[in-house]
């Protein structure tokens, strides 16, 4: 039987990547995606008023986080990524919130594994609980793991995340070393202000690690929405301040759909990467889908709709109906983001329930 085309967009892209949230819950409070301590107000005050911008609401916000009743099952999830894979989906990650946070998360992985047709099976995560799952996830057959690490500066990175955790993240990016998850990434939003400071130093992490940290410009999907174009250090400028520290070696890349333009170091140890969704967007090659821990699907990540898949897994529906629904879906995939346009909405959703 030949096998079925592929999952095509209305404007000639083909959806191969899939990232599936598994959770909106986190235990940190990053002050780009749940701005929601006191540090993280102070921070984005004394911004709006150096430039007169009115304030946005920041007054605490009492998370209400979904029940579990309405997230999807680990079989559910293993259903969706099966029909997906089947229309030529290969790249899979588990995001959240806090992938981690959920309960048995090596069972997912090990029932996602073996699906034939995966080429790319990896995790995002904070890194806070990585090391005490992290045999178990590679015994579950997870191939590579992103961790978040915005700051090498304990006071910092407690003023970011809004919790004491560097220590932890750190044990865990050299657990994934030990345990051979290759490469392992790191992935740092820069912010004017805040952590900008620290590129160099960020980078020079990367050399000395071995790995590849990517930096990646703010985008206005936090719970705050305090997103300001200022606080955008543009990918260029951040590539000037590294080039002039560093002797960089561009890395030619084949793959079209890959977000990061990348470097390596003269010395071949460790890489960096420049993720600009905003000041140099890469819509045209975006072959993403999002599959929320509640069962919707996101073509964008700028989405003002999303597609409820629930009904269908609840319901009689067969892996043809769901094929035909996913079909239907990334017809409809938008053709890029508007941000900095007057048109532009930010999504109700926040980056920590689409999954990063
Ligand atoms: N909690 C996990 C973590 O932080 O790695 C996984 C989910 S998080 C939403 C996934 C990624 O989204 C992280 O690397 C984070 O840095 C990034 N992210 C969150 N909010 C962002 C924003 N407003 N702009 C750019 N990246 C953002
Ligand atoms: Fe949590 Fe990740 Fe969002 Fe930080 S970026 S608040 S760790 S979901
Ligand atoms: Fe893809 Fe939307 Fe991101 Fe553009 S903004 S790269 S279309 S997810």
């Amino acid at each position: 039987m030949s096998a079925p085309p592929p999952l095509n967009d209305s404007f000639g892209r083909t959806m191969r990547d899939l990232r599936v949230s598994i959770t909106d819950r986190c235990n940190f409070r990053c002050l780009y995606c749940l701005p929601e301590t006191e540090e993280a107000a102070n921070f984005y005050r004394g911004k709006f008023d150096a430039l007169k911008n009115p304030q946005p609401t920041l007054t605490p916000i009492v998370r209400e986080w979904k029940p579990k009743s309405a997230l999807l099952t680990y079989e559910e999830i293993e259903r969706v990524v099966r029909v997906a894979v089947g229309l030529g989906v290969e790249k899979v990650r588990i995001t959240g919130g806090e992938p981690l946070l959920r309960r048995g998360v090596p069972d997912l992985v090990a029932r996602l594994a073996p699906i034939s047709g995966i080429r790319d099976l990896a995790m995002t995560t904070n890194g806070a609980h990585f090391a005490t799952h992290a045999v178990a996830l590679r015994a579950a057959g997870l191939q590579r793991v992103s961790f978040s690490l915005d700051s090498l500066d304990h006071d910092n990175f407690k003023r970011i995340t809004g919790r004491d955790g560097l220590r932890a993240v750190l044990a865990g990016i050299a657990q994934a070393k030990e345990l051979g998850f290759a490469p392992v990434k790191v992935n740092a939003v820069v912010i004017r202000g805040l952590n900008d400071h620290e590129l160099e130093c960020l980078a020079g992490f990367a050399r000395e690690q071995a790995v590849s940290l990517r930096f990646i410009e703010f985008m206005p999907l936090d719970s705050g929405r305090a997103w300001l174009r200022d606080l955008v250090v543009p990918g260029r400028e951040i590539l000037a301040r590294l080039q002039a520290r560093f002797d960089l070696r561009p890395v030619v890349s084949e793959n079209q759909s890959e977000t990061a333009k990348r470097w390596t170091f003269a010395d071949g140890r460790g890489e960096i990467g420049i993720i600009a969704p905003v000041t140099e967007p890469f819509c045209g090659h975006c072959n993403r889908l999002r599959l929320t821990a509640d069962g919707k699907i996101r073509t964008c990540l700028f989405s003002l709709h999303e597609h409820d898949l629930k009904p269908l897994l609840r319901g009689n529906a067969s892996d043809t109906d769901l094929a035909a629904r996913l079909r239907e879906i990334v017809l409809g995939k938008e053709d890029r983001h508007h941000i900095g346009e007057p048109s532009f909405q930010q999504p109700e959703r926040t980056m920590s329930c689409i999954g990063g």
